[in-house]
């Protein structure tokens, strides 16, 4: 047994010490969350309130230094031993008070009190999908299925991309906790302060765009949101509001970002001028590669490029920090796990699967082992800022992924690839599955004469040393590439890919 195993990967029983940074600073008090205090509801659980200072809403304290809760610094041995009496409470509260989750663990014949340790939770509680939730929802019946306390505060559909719309059913004590101990601790992480004008393209029917608000507010930003839900048809009036309003923080997708370059540019606007002003960009939903944000550092000529991560369900989210070695998944906010996306087995520090999400507050919808669709790793190291929280990274959803010797690969790796030879490049990967052992590519030409054109020898052996396998690429110009709406496809299979 591996010391330095995942909690709840193979062979761990117990949270076990890991070595943790020193300290940069001192957590006040220990967390106090005993059964009684789950029992009492959300409220009851006073970390939030009581390590950090409320945030910038009128005659409300912000930190002045760069973390935003001293939680974030806890020793990890200590957030493991604060996760697993979450996790034991949680398991509790969804056999009792959600009838989804409490008929899956009879089922199993397993009761709350069985559970009493991160392998005992890994062997015990089952994970579940978006499917298997679909199939026991009717539109209305979300937050008591999933055991979410009255009232509701707010039900948020998703696009239903996939055939169905989820309704995630939020109510008002869960929001607030989930702004203070999520949003809160990323967007000051991601160095958004109080006076800063924020631009703010998320849609307010997404759940995200809400808490993304709700941050703004507490933390006192002047938030622009610019006409028009989804940037496909708005564009125009996107970069209409970034030239009127010139905020200093932008927060959005790495597409839309593209999108905006490119119509600037249609209009004779520099990136340089159309960003002027613009310190942070704060990107989610695409996998952010070194490559990419370098390129959009020296395009944009911001300060700094934050990612928020691309996962689709946005639950367990975090952003990285000016370090870049990860997202930062808050510990007391998930807990979070790794599995081979074909066994669903736990997997270790390092190692590349699909996140399971258990999340740890408790009153809203019971998140109890659900299953996510993206591939991620969680890494070992410390990241240098001192936050003792997961570091994670986010490979793309497992729709976009495929198989090349045993491994399973992502745009993202083909992305690094690339880079090592040519710097950032628009590319999409070719029917995977049908061109054998070779990787097509076809790679947008940057500008009309690109050097990296020639170096076809290069980048071959590039891709043998990292895959084992041969690369075939097509150079195009930017417009031969597939695109879904302005939202480049990066997988292309004939019979369709990359729905995300
Ligand atoms: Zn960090």
């Amino acid at each position: 047994m591996r010391s330095s195993a995942l909690p709840g990967a193979r062979g761990s029983r117990r949270p076990r010490p890991l070595r943790s940074r020193p300290l940069r600073c001192r957590v006040r008090g220990r967390i106090p969350l005993g059964q009684a205090a789950l029992r009492a509801g959300p409220r009851a659980i006073p970390d939030a309130a009581q390590l950090q200072p409320r945030g910038g809403e009128r005659g409300l304290t912000l930190p002045d230094g760069e973390y935003y809760s001293e939680i974030e610094v806890m020793p990890r041995r200590e957030l493991e031993e604060l996760q697993l009496r979450m996790l034991r409470a949680i398991v509790r509260r969804a056999y009792h008070e959600s009838p989804f989750h409490g008929r899956r663990l009879r089922a199993r014949g397993v009761a709350p009190d069985d559970v009493d340790s991160f392998d005992d939770f890994r062997r015990m509680v089952p994970i579940y999908t978006k499917d298997d939730l679909r199939r026991e929802m009717s539109g209305d019946n979300m937050d008591w299925i999933l055991g979410a306390e009255q009232p509701i505060s707010l039900y948020s559909l998703t696009s239903g991309t996939t055939g169905v719309n989820t309704v995630l059913a939020l109510n008002y004590g869960f929001l607030d906790e989930i702004v203070e101990r999520l949003f809160m601790r990323q967007f000051w992480m991601a160095k958004l302060r109080p006076g800063m004008t924020a631009f703010q393209v998320l849609a307010g029917w997404h759940f995200l765009g809400l808490a993304t608000n709700m941050a703004f507010s507490r933390i006192g930003v002047r938030a622009v949101a610019p006409w028009g839900t989804s940037i496909h048809d708005y564009v125009g009036e996107f970069v209409e509001s970034l030239l009127r309003w010139r905020p200093e923080y932008f927060v959005g997708m790495p597409w839309m970002v593209d999108a905006m370059i490119e119509e600037g540019r249609r209009r004779g606007i520099d990136p340089a001028e159309l960003f002027r002003g613009v310190k942070y960009l704060h990107l989610a939903g695409e996998p952010i590669t070194p490559g990419y944000a370098r390129k959009l550092l020296d395009e944009t000529g911001v300060r700094d490029v934050f990612d928020a991560g691309g996962s689709a369900d946005g639950i367990w989210g975090g952003s990285d920090c000016e370090h870049h070695s990860g997202i930062h998944a808050w510990m007391d906010v998930n807990f979070l796990e790794v599995v081979d996306p074909r066994t669903l087995e736990p997997l270790d520090y390092g190692e590349r699967g699909r996140w399971v999400s258990t999340l740890l507050i408790p009153g809203g919808p019971t998140v109890l082992r659900y299953l996510g669709d993206d591939l991620v790793s969680i890494e070992k190291e410390r990241c240098e800022c001192g936050r003792t929280h997961y570091s994670v990274h986010i490979y793309d959803r497992v729709g976009n992924s495929f198989t090349r010797n045993g491994r399973l690969l992502t745009p993202y790796d083909i992305s690094l690839a690339l880079e090592a030879v040519c710097g950032h490049r628009l590319f999409t990967v070719l029917n995977p599955e049908s061109s054998g052992d070779t990787i097509r590519l076809l790679v947008a030409r940057d500008g009309d004469d690109d050097g990296c054109e020639g170096a076809s020898e290069e980048i071959y052996r590039e891709f043998l040393r990292r895959f084992g396998v041969g690369v075939e690429v097509r150079w195009v110009d930017v417009r031969e590439l597939p695109f879904s709406h302005r939202k480049l496809i990066r997988v292309y299979r004939d019979e369709g890919g990359d729905a995300a």
